[in-house]
Parts: structure tokens; sequence; C-alpha cells
């Protein structure tokens, strides 16, 4: 069943659900002023700067910068998805959420994501058929059963077999009415070459079905049964798709993982598959990509302790590196003020003995050892260490070329504590002067940090000041907006957030101080979703005079950055003889003359 909360519902909750009663049971609030102020739980602070606002609906720290509506503030606070949110919330407030499977008519009426999980169940559902029928699901049966998978591993990942053939999923949908072009978007059928008609992606494979936390079905993974290639095939990137954001067998796992406080992640269906046969439920795959920012995210909303298992010390090295990387990376993404705190991803990275997979390691080995493998596997930095050791040794050139292995990820450590810590014990272990290592990695994170740190600024500072304060006033005083559409204010809005943000507001038509709260609603982003909530909470005396002053200073200095810009292109083109771009750029500018005549006579 589609997991889906229709649009008045959520509406109803909304309006049934009151922020402040909601974060006050986790938060200690103050009045202060129109807002209340509390201690941020997404940062620890000793002096408040956790705002939220009764009026508004909605909270906002000014220390780290992130904030939301009631909504976002039980996704982010215990790691809800959006619809367990609402769930939550329903239930407490005593809305009535009706519980329903959709049939295709009513899919067409809500959105096509929707539709897209609908199409993707009934393919599950259909291929767990596959897998059960007599005649084409034995050789697929088989197959697992010689891999060693009981029925009940079988049935609780749903999987299911994709029949031999051209056309046999493709016959089942039709019947149900999708309408084809839609199905194309999900990447269960493909295009024939002379675009007369489909085929099935999936022919002749057992089908892995990737479920999100919500039990949506996402994706699929289908593998052959012989040793033909590709062995593996994937669903492509789809709207309810992305693989930097999915990991296997989540839903299932994140229950064991909260009681564990540990997650084991492995890189492949099967090996997921056999640690949930072995009874070590708390682990996910990815798929068939790296770990990225947005699983480390994800996965610690379930677990402080992340286990990365490999089979090689090659592999190990690589994603240790790109830990290294993740972590800086998602510290660059707190100060923007996207919350995730580095000291929450407790990341080991164990490579099992012998190149075993974690198939064939507990084809040999109990449970057990693997977790006492598993209690002994070292961060990442140690992990590295311990591989440069082994690698060069340690005598006088080996410490050499341990150091130098070392003090590249070493320098990508931002927090200072943590980075001294590390530099102490690869001194100690090494023996060799703490100093001497401080300095190597000194002079590497200089050279970077020239790099890095304009990459920085470029995100932490979100389109200038003027833009902000236009995006503001049309938050905080929604009357203004007719007058920014009719001066096209947010043409000239150059930052591209910035400017998103512009164009959903206009389009949502807000009109009041709660609107705000809706408006979060539909915002995905949560770079948006911050910004906005700083946006509004931060608030002005604005009035109508004011207001058109601002917008019109606006305009007039984006008209004439424009302008000038156009210039410039125009004087290249013609040093450059170039007529058709010129043509083009004369057209552009008689246009721009045009509209801002309009402007004015209006
Ligand atoms: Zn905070």
């Amino acid at each position: 069943m589609a997991i889906f909360i229709p649009e008045d519902k959520v509406l109803e909750i909304k309006n049934a659900a009151d922020i402040v009663d909601v974060i006050s049971e986790v938060v200690h609030l103050k009045k202060s002023g129109k807002n209340f102020l509390g201690l941020c739980p997404f940062h620890s602070e000793k002096t408040p700067s956790f705002s939220v606002s009764p009026e508004k609906q909605i909270f906002y720290c000014f220390g780290c910068g992130v904030g939301g509506n009631i909504f976002s503030f039980l996704m982010k606070h215990d790691g809800l998805a959006f619809p367990e949110a609402a769930r939550t919330l329903a239930r407490r407030y005593g809305v009535d959420i009706p519980k329903k499977s959709l049939t295709f008519e009513q899919n067409k009426r809500i959105t096509e994501r929707e539709s897209l999980l609908n199409i993707n169940r009934q393919a599950m559902d259909y291929f767990c058929r596959a897998l059960l029928s007599k005649s084409a699901g034995i050789p697929a049966m088989k197959y697992l059963k010689k891999r060693g998978f009981s029925p009940e591993i079988i049935d609780k990942f749903h999987l299911g077999y994709a029949p031999k053939g051209w056309d046999n999923l493709l016959n089942f949908i039709s019947k149900k009415g999708a309408p084809l072009a839609l199905v194309e978007k999900s990447g269960l059928i493909l295009p024939k070459k002379d675009k007369r008609g489909y085929y099935d992606r999936f022919r002749d494979r057992i089908i892995f079905p990737i479920l999100d936390v919500n039990q949506a079905v996402i994706g699929f993974g289908g593998r052959v049964l012989d040793d033909s290639l590709p062995k593996y095939l994937n669903s492509p990137e789809t709207p309810v798709y992305n693989k930097s954001r999915s990991l296997y067998g989540l839903y299932t796992a994140k229950d064991k993982c909260r009681t564990t406080n540990t997650i084991f992640i492995v890189e492949g269906y099967l090996d997921l598959l056999s640690l949930h046969q072995h009874g070590i439920e708390n682990s996910v795959a990815t798929l068939g990509t790296a770990l990225t920012p947005e699983h480390v995210r994800l996965l610690t909303r379930y677990a402080p302790r992340l286990v990365l298992v490999y089979d090689s010390d090659e592999a190990g090295i690589r994603s240790a590196l790109r830990c290294v990387d993740i972590f800086w990376k998602e510290h660059v993404d707190f100060r923007r003020g996207d919350v995730f705190q580095e000291e929450k991803a407790d990341t080991h990275i164990l490579v099992l003995p012998d190149e075993h997979d974690p198939d064939s390691f507990l084809m040999e080995n109990s449970p057990e050892i693997f977790f006492e493998e598993a209690s002994q596997a070292p961060g990442i930095i140690t992990f590295l260490i311990e591989q440069a050791i082994g690698k060069h040794g340690l005598e006088t050139e080996g410490k050499i070329r341990v150091i130098a292995d070392l003090r590249g990820p070493l320098a990508t450590i931002n927090d200072n504590v943590a980075r001294s810590l590390y530099i102490k014990q690869l001194a100690e272990r090494i023996g060799i002067d703490e100093n001497i290592v401080l300095e190597k990695v000194r002079e590497h994170r200089s050279v970077k940090s020239i790099k890095d740190s304009d990459a920085r600024n470029d995100i932490v500072n979100k389109g200038s000041r003027l833009e902000k304060q236009i995006i503001a006033m049309m938050l905080q005083f929604p009357a203004i907006l007719p007058a920014i559409k009719l001066y096209n204010a947010i043409e000239y809005i150059e930052n591209d957030i910035l400017k998103s943000i512009g164009k959903t507001v206009l389009e949502k038509q807000l009109s009041s101080d709660e609107q705000i709260s809706e408006l979060l609603t539909s915002i995905e982003d949560p770079v948006q979703e911050n910004l906005i909530a700083t946006l509004a909470m931060i608030e002005e005396p604005w009035d109508e005079r004011g207001c058109l002053k601002l917008i019109k200073q606006f305009v007039t200095t984006g008209k004439r950055k424009r302008d000038s810009k156009i210039l410039e292109q125009i004087k290249a083109a013609e040093k450059k003889n170039d007529q058709e771009t010129l043509d083009k750029l004369l057209r552009e500018k008689l246009k721009l003359a045009v509209q801002s005549e309009k402007q004015k006579l209006a």
C-alpha cells in the first residue's frame, strides 16, 4: 500500500497541532517577546539561540542555522520521514488518516511521484508471484536456495523473478491501466529503437526490490542466474529513486540499528541478504555507489556507530579516504545550516580476513566471530595509519612514507581537537616527535585551505544582503507580493537558491503568517528550508512605502547590472565580428527596453 497522506489531511494536522506544544516536550522553552526561546536540541550551546514562533508556527536556531515547521522538527529531531512525522502528529491530535490502496484513476489526480510508487508496487507484486510460480520461477528459486536463503528471507525482502521474454511485465502493467509513458519513467520498460512500443528492462533475472524506510518501492535491482553479463542491472534514477540517498534493506534494519546502536554497511544485495540470513539484521547495502554524505546523514538517524565491511584492504582504504572527505564536507553542510554533528558518526572499517566477502565469511564462521571482528574494527584514521605501516614498514624510509600517506587525510580534518589527537596518535605509533608530524600536516593544510575556503564562502554567503532582504520582505509582508510581480523583481536575483525560493513564494501566493509553515511543507531541500525559516524569523518593521522603495532600488541596480553585462557582450561580439550573436544580443536589448517601458507605464 502506498503511504500517502492527502493534502487536506496535512492541512488538518497542521491546523490541529501546535509547534510550541510539541517542541516544549523536548526543549525547555521560555517566552521572549512574541517568540519562545530555548537551548537548541541540534547543536550544543550554553546560551539559548533556538527560537520558536507560535504565530508563524516555525522554529529557527540562530546558532546553527537549522529551521523549519512542525513536521521538519519531528523529521530532524526524531529521524522521521515526512509521512511518519505526519502520522505521529495525526495520532497525537486525533486526526484520522484513511488507510486505503489507491486505484490508477485516483492516482491521476495525485502526484506523479505517488503514481510511480504505485507502479513499482504492482511490479514488485508481479515479480514476487513469478518467483513463486510453479513453472517460470523454479530456476530462480533453486538459485536462491542454493545460496542458502530461507523462505523467510525471500519473503522479508520481497525477492522476485522477472521471467524470460520481452513483454511479460509490460503486458501485466498495461492491463492495469497505467499510462505507458509514466511506466517508462519508472525505468521498468524501455522504448523500442523504432519508437513503436516498449520492452521490459528486467528479463530472466532475480529481482531485488528497493524499499525506502516507509516501505515505498522506489526501484529494483536484477541479477542473472548464470555468469552472463551484466551480472547486475539496476533501475535508473527516477523521480522516486536516487542512489546516493537510498540504502538497500534500511526499512527492515532500522529497528535493530536503533537497539544495537550499530549499522553494518556492505556493498551488494547478496552480501546484505546473507548478513540477515545469519541473524545480523542491523545491516544495509549501498546500491552500486560509494557511501555518500546523504547516506551518512540518513544512517546516523538510526545509530551512531557505522561499520563499513569490505573484502580487501584496497577497497577498505578507498572507502576510508572517501569517508575522511565526507566528514569534512559534512562540516561545511553543518555551517550552512544543514544539521549534522560529525561526532555523531563513529565510523569503522572492517576488512574481513582472507579476502572473504560477508557471504563466504559467514559460510565458514559463526556470527559471533563476525561480531568479534567488528568490535575490533579500527576507526577511519587508525585504519589508514595501520594500513600505511603495513605497506611501508617502520624503518626510517617507511616512516617518511607513512607520514606522507597520512598528511593529506589528517589535513582534511577540520575539527582542531580531533586533528591534534590523531596527529599525536600517529606520532606515538611510529615513534617520532609530534611536532614534526604537525609541521608536515600544517604545510599540507595551508595549501589546501586556500583552495577550500573559496568554495566554502560560496556556500555560506547565499546571495547578497539586498537579495535576502527582498525574500525576507516577501515572507513577512505578503501585501507586497503584487508589487514584486509587477516589477519582475525575482528576475534580478542572482543567487539560484534565493531565486527559487522567491518563485515558490509567488506561486503559493502567501497571504498570512501561518502560511509560512505551509510553504515549508512543500520545500524538500533542507538548505532552502533553513534559509526560509531564518528569513521569516528575523523580523523588520515593514511598511508599504519602505518596501516599494527597496524593490525599486533593487530592480534599478539589477537592471543596470544586466544592461552593462549585455553591453559588454555586444562589444565582445563586435570585436569578434560575430554577427549572429550580435543580432541576438541586440534583439534581447530591445526586448528588455520595451519591457521596462511597460513597467514604467504601469
Ligand atoms: Zn542550533
